[in-house]
């Protein structure tokens, strides 16, 4: 695994580019949480969502998902049978709050939410938590986001693979950023809120960012194009 911090031109051009498109946020304090994984159990309903008695919660989670200890990050969800391509997985529900209601919530209730738009996130309440809410980030993912707030398979799933996504393909905020030990050829070492801009990314997934990324990746092409 390489560990890398990112530069200020690692994309070139079209990084400025990409920076142009995005709001304008300050934020005050750095957070290197992985988003929706969790590295220790901090609530005491974990134990529950793991046994998958509570499949109340805020979310949809296919049958034939349940969430884990992982190998490579804490907590996962994992399949129990085998999934075919293109599959329903799983769909996040929850509260949509604005980046300045975002700032105010304490680290480990930020790793419950998912952007969804510029200046929005959907956060799981406490009430809410389920196994959906442990999929981890890997940059060789096992499914790609549909929409802002659902997963599909990328490929057949065989029992007992994990369920992952880039997160790269729904955050774009400044305060992403931690280091990845996904351990795919792949992995980049490090995911940060700019990570949607890098242009391999942009056509391993074509298609598969939250719509608001596809917007941006649309604008800053354009804006390449009109320069050209
Ligand atoms: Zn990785």
């Amino acid at each position: 695994m390489t560990r890398r911090t990112p530069s200020a031109d690692r994309f070139g051009g079209l990084l400025r580019s990409c920076r142009a498109t995005a709001p304008s946020v300050e934020f005050r304090r750095p957070v290197t949480a992985a988003g929706r994984s969790m590295e220790t159990p901090v609530l005491g309903s974990l134990a529950v969502i793991v046994r998958g008695v509570d499949r109340r919660g805020a979310h949809h989670l296919a049958d034939g998902l349940v969430a884990r200890r992982s190998p490579s990050e804490g907590y996962g969800v994992f399949t129990t049978r085998p999934v075919s391509r293109g599959s329903l997985l799983c769909v996040w529900g929850g509260r949509i709050i604005d980046t300045a209601r975002m700032l105010t919530l304490p680290e480990d209730r930020r790793r419950y939410a998912v952007q969804i738009d510029d200046d929005r996130y959907l956060v799981t309440p406490i009430s809410g938590l389920g196994a959906a809410d442990l999929v981890n980030h890997a940059c060789d993912p096992t499914a790609l986001l549909a929409g802002a707030n659902t997963l599909v398979a990328r490929r057949d799933l065989a029992e007992g693979d994990e369920v992952t996504y880039d997160y790269a393909t729904s955050d774009a905020n400044p305060y992403l950023g931690f280091a990845c030990r996904c351990g795919a050829a792949t992995c980049r070492g490090r995911v940060t809120g700019e990570d949607w801009c890098d242009p391999r990314l942009q056509t391993v997934y074509g298609d598969a960012f939250s719509p608001y990324l596809l917007a941006r990746i649309r604008a800053s092409r354009e804006a390449i194009t009109g320069l050209g």
